[in-house]
């Protein structure tokens, strides 16, 4: 706070822009300070100024960008490195030549490229949306899925096991289960249709299917 007489002063060292006060405020700001009657009044008001100045500072920054060497020499970079990799593409000699003749550039050339594939061919998340289509955002390693997918995945209500469904002591646990888990909003109300639908086929067939030969058949043709 050096230079401030204020404790309010700005700290952030970028200056007085044009219509700004010793307080870095502005017209308006230093008018609703002199209306502020409580301290989180002022604090708000300040967390306010300190908020725009560095917004004003950044786009400055922007603006400023294309013309300072940096932002000059990024621009450069990006255009040459464009334009190099046509030239490798056109004539696969050079690469040769050029590791012959200039080894060191050569070199930084083909880290940046192997970086630039390398991402672009990293694995994709295998999520599927909706609509059918894949995600296809870069995964994260070693999971099947995307930050933002892994973490839908995690928030997913776990598993409901239903008990077996082969007689009615079976089925009027299942459904037991399946009224829980609709009232703790395990499922939602298109699964919880489909979950009741398939409870009544099976209340409906109980009897009627002989499980214990089928199984047994089933058992043999595999064998
Ligand atoms: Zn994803």
């Amino acid at each position: 706070m050096e230079g401030n007489a204020t404790p309010y002063g700005v700290t952030d060292g970028f200056g007085y822009g044009p219509g700004e006060d010793a307080m870095g405020f502005t017209e308006e700001e230093r008018a609703l300070w002199y209306k502020a009657r409580t301290q989180e009044e002022r604090s708000a008001l300040l967390r306010h100024r300190d908020e725009r100045r560095a917004r004003e500072h950044q786009d400055q920054e922007r603006q400023a960008w294309p013309e300072t060497r940096p932002g000059q020499l990024l621009k450069q970079l990006g255009e040459c490195f464009q334009a190099y990799r046509a030239c490798v593409e056109q004539d696969p000699l050079l690469q040769e030549k050029a590791l012959e003749f200039d080894a060191m550039n050569q070199k930084i050339f083909n880290r940046m490229k192997i970086t630039i594939e390398r991402a672009n061919t990293a694995p994709r998340c295998r999520y599927e949306k909706a609509n059918g289509a894949t995600c296809r955002a870069p995964r994260v390693r070693g999971k099947k899925f995307c930050h933002m997918h892994l973490m839908l995945e995690e928030a997913r209500p776990e598993k409901i096991k239903l008990p077996n469904l082969a007689d009615a002591n079976g089925i009027h646990g299942a459904i037991a289960q399946g009224a829980q888990a609709v009232v703790d909003g395990k499922l939602d109300y298109k699964q919880a249709s489909i979950l009741g639908y398939y409870l009544q086929l099976a209340l409906s067939n109980v009897g009627r299917v002989d499980f214990e030969e089928e199984q047994e058949s089933f058992v043999g043709d595999e064998q």
